[in-house]
């Protein structure tokens, strides 16, 4: 794979977590003032990261072994 296409993939991960239709639960939280809270907190754009981690690297290998 090209290094230009992880990039491309990169970037589009990033749009989706940034997207208006990504409400992320931690995010919404702070932003009331991180009120004490029994609901669900969990940040979801770990999720995006996690996955933003996965192809770095394989970007990483692939600039490496190029
Ligand atoms: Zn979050």
């Amino acid at each position: 794979m090209k290094t230009q296409k992880i990039e491309d993939i990169i970037e589009n991960v990033r749009d989706l977590r940034d997207a208006d239709y990504h409400v992320c639960n931690y995010s919404v939280w702070q932003s009331k003032g991180e009120p004490d809270t029994k609901d669900n907190i969990d940040c979801s754009c770990e999720d995006f990261d996690l996955v933003i981690d996965k192809l770095e690297l394989l970007l990483y290998e692939q600039k490496k072994y190029a």
